[in-house]
């Protein structure tokens, strides 16, 4: 019998197995592609940085070369750009001034290398179709190996399989978020113009598009190549009669900063698409089992909150994981703390991320402003897992108010119809 199995070799399955091994709790990771694989998801935010310190992966980052990330830069339909260094906040035990862009198909393979350096057990190519239960409570999973379909027990099941929901499926524990309903449709390009800031030209570079909820990530994967991806609302989409290089080339001319980008740009590999990904688990954890990163919950991407969520999770669920094994308990109630924990700190990004869609010069405002702007950077960085350390979110309610109740407000015509 296996004390734990973790479905899933991605930043959430590999960092859990890392912490496991940590504690000197058996695991086996069962992935079903083979590594490298591509995925999208390039970006960090520094709280990453800490996971990858805890688990002594920071060198690995390092002698793989990845683009070091300093900050963040907005750039506005009008011409107008505004930026932020993570160097303004440090963060607390970290000795660097900067986290990381990534090759993901590098990253996930490192990592899950990383787990296996720490004593966790891997298979790769391998499905796994369903989590076996027995009088209620998980028991392991039943995977296919060469052709055969295998049981393999375990006292604890961990999901961590990303936006295929493994368990989410099975249970129907997955809710489509009620607002959100994002389509992405992004390529690698060689040749894009960066600019001649060296300060700013290996930041993430965000342009916002004047269609709904629409916005263009430009990524630094390595010196010369870049990854271009245009999101915006499914509605804008539709228009296109599903005509992804029609959506995706026509609004890179809608944002002057970025047509100058992308003038001497090549594109390197084909366009992807990725859709409907805004949702959260009715419960993130039930009886022998824990679902961890996107198999738990998904958010809108604009902050490039995602793998930091998974590696958050999975050092939270390993906590509680840990409690479980102590107690020979693995119920609902033991463990339920990873599940309001987590959710607490998925909520925090969720709240901001409406905010920042119910009115854009709302952001610009408050990075702008003397008295937030720290605060809005301690957002950004994703450490917070606890909605009452981040009262600017108050501030930032309160501001709409405002907006909303004055007629002549210079943002008045800006808001949109976001719930909050
Ligand atoms: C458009 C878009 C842009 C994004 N941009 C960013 C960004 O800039 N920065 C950021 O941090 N995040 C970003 N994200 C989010 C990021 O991609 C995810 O949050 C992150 O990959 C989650 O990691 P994970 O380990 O939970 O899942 P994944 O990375 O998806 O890993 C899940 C793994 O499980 C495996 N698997 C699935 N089903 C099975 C099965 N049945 N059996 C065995 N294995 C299985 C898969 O092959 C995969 O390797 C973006 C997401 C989208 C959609």
């Amino acid at each position: 019998m296996n004390d734990v199995v973790i479905v899933g070799g991605g930043p959430a399955g590999s960092a859990m197995g890392c912490y496991l091994s940590k504690a000197g709790i058996q695991n086996i990771i069962i992935e079903k592609a083979n590594h490298p694989r591509p995925h999208v998801g390039e970006s960090m935010v520094t709280s990453s940085t800490r996971v990858f310190q805890d688990l002594d992966f920071l060198r690995v980052m390092e002698a793989e070369g990845f683009v070091h990330k300093y900050g963040a830069s907005w750039h506005a339909p009008n011409g107008s750009e505004f930026a932020i260094e993570f160097g303004e906040f440090p963060q607390e035990g970290i000795d660097q001034d900067y986290t990381y862009h990534v090759d993901r198909s590098k990253l996930d393979m490192l990592l899950l290398k990383h787990a296996e350096s720490l004593g966790s057990k891997i298979y790769q190519g391998v499905h796994v179709n369903k989590v076996l239960f027995e009088d209620g409570r998980a028991a392991g999973v039943r995977a296919n190996i060469g052709g055969q379909d295998v049981d393999i027990p375990a006292r604890l099941v961990v999901d961590a399989t990303g936006r295929n929901t493994l368990l989410g499926n099975q249970l129907k524990l997955k809710v489509k978020d009620p607002v959100f309903n994002q389509y992405a449709v992004h390529a690698w390009f060689e040749d894009v113009d960066r600019g001649t800031d060296a300060r700013t030209e290996d930041f993430i570079h965000i342009y916002f598009l004047p269609v709904e909820r629409g916005w263009v990530w430009q990524i630094p994967i390595t010196d010369t190549i870049t990854s271009i991806g245009v999101v915006a609302d499914q509605n804008v989409f539709r228009d296109f009669s599903k005509d992804q290089e029609g959506f995706f080339w026509k609004h890179l001319n809608t944002n002057p900063d970025l047509a100058r980008a992308m003038k001497p740009a090549r594109q390197i590999n084909e366009l992807k698409a990725e859709g409907d990904y805004s949702y959260s688990l009715s419960q993130f954890v039930g009886p022998g089992y824990l679902c961890i990163g996107d198999a738990a919950r998904f958010v809108d991407p604009i902050f490039s909150s995602g793998v930091s969520v998974a590696l958050y999770s999975a050092k939270y669920a390993s906590e509680q994981a840990v409690k479980a094994f102590a107690a020979n308990d693995f119920s609902v109630e033991m463990l339920r703390p990873y599940e309001t924990r987590v959710r607490g700190g998925v909520s925090i990004w969720y709240e901001f991320i409406r905010l920042y869609y119910k009115l854009l010069p709302l952001f610009t405002h408050f990075i702008q402003s003397k008295t937030h702007r720290l605060e809005v950077l301690r957002l950004l960085q994703g450490e917070v897992y606890d909605r009452s350390q981040v009262p600017v979110l108050d501030a930032m309610r309160a501001y709409i108010e405002k907006v909303e109740q004055s007629d002549n407000h210079l943002f008045r015509d800006q808001l949109t119809d976001i719930p909050i």
